[in-house]
């Protein structure tokens, strides 16, 4: 999930370090999350209605003995976020049966010894065009590009460069409203990681190890405007052109980053 709205924090003091113990607690709570990602996208197929997603996927999380940490978060009324081809983020799972072509971006956080993990990603419905297809794997690309500069003693902006760089370069746009986030005992913590660098410097921390964080592309297919549908939650792209997310939750160590929603897909 992505915190709206976009302001950028003034240091890097309040980001929360977390000891080796918190980390363990983390890693526990990211591979329940990513295993349930990992189920959502074999539910994605024509016929199947995103709320019958969200049951199942709630079920296995809480089958898990954690709980669906978008769950009546800030009042959302559904257990994980569905968004379907031109719905860039935090679609509403309801009666809407997915048709062959669709892509379906399933958002899902869990919360278990009171740690989050967050991730997504954009599942092809049946055959898609190669101009979906491309999208997609652009978008999850664009998130290891980013990652290969999460580094420690590097600054949070050289992930966002590295984002937007590879984004950009295949003639797509990167969301600007909506940003990744600090995870920790809270879905959203600081600090807020645009996958732009946003045009002032501040809120541009040195990463240092034990910082654990959410990097979450959003990309359309088309210009970078968004709005917000009239049930106050589901962003959609301004001129519906279609949008792909992927995201995982990451830990900043002394070497390379280690992804805690294990396995990444
Ligand atoms: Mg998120």
């Amino acid at each position: 999930m992505a915190p709206n709205p976009f302001r950028l924090r003034a240091s890097a003091e309040r980001i929360i370090i977390k000891s080796p113990h918190e980390v363990e607690l983390m890693r526990r709570a990211g591979q329940i999350t990513a295993a349930a990602r990992a189920l959502a996208g074999t539910l994605v197929k024509p016929g199947v209605t995103t709320q019958a997603i969200d049951r199942e996927v709630a079920a296995f999380i809480r089958g898990q003995g954690a709980v669906p940490s978008f769950y009546h978060y800030n009042g959302f009324p559904a257990s994980i976020c569905i968004s379907v081809n031109e719905e860039v983020i935090h679609g509403i799972p309801g009666k809407r049966r997915l048709k062959e072509g669709d892509i379906v971006s399933v958002d899902v956080g869990a919360l278990i010894g009171g740690y989050h993990g967050d991730c997504c990603a954009t599942f092809p419905c049946g055959e898609i065009s190669p101009e979906a297809r491309d999208l997609i794997d652009v978008t999850r690309q664009s998130f290891f590009e980013g990652i290969a500069k999460a580094r420690e003693g590097n600054r949070l902006f050289d992930i966002s460069a590295a984002v937007q760089a590879y984004v950009e370069s295949h003639g797509y746009s990167i969301v600007r409203e909506y940003v990744g986030h600090g995870v920790g005992t809270h879905l959203h913590e600081p600090p807020e990681v645009p996958n732009y660098v946003p045009p002032r410097k501040a809120g541009n921390p040195r990463l240092l190890r034990g910082m654990t964080i959410a990097v979450e592309p959003m990309v359309n297919a088309g210009g970078a405007g968004v709005s917000v549908l009239d049930n106050k939650w589901t962003v959609v792209t301004k001129d519906g052109k279609w949008a792909a997310h992927y995201e995982n939750t990451i830990l900043i160590t002394d070497g390379e980053p280690e992804i805690l929603t294990a396995p990444a897909i």
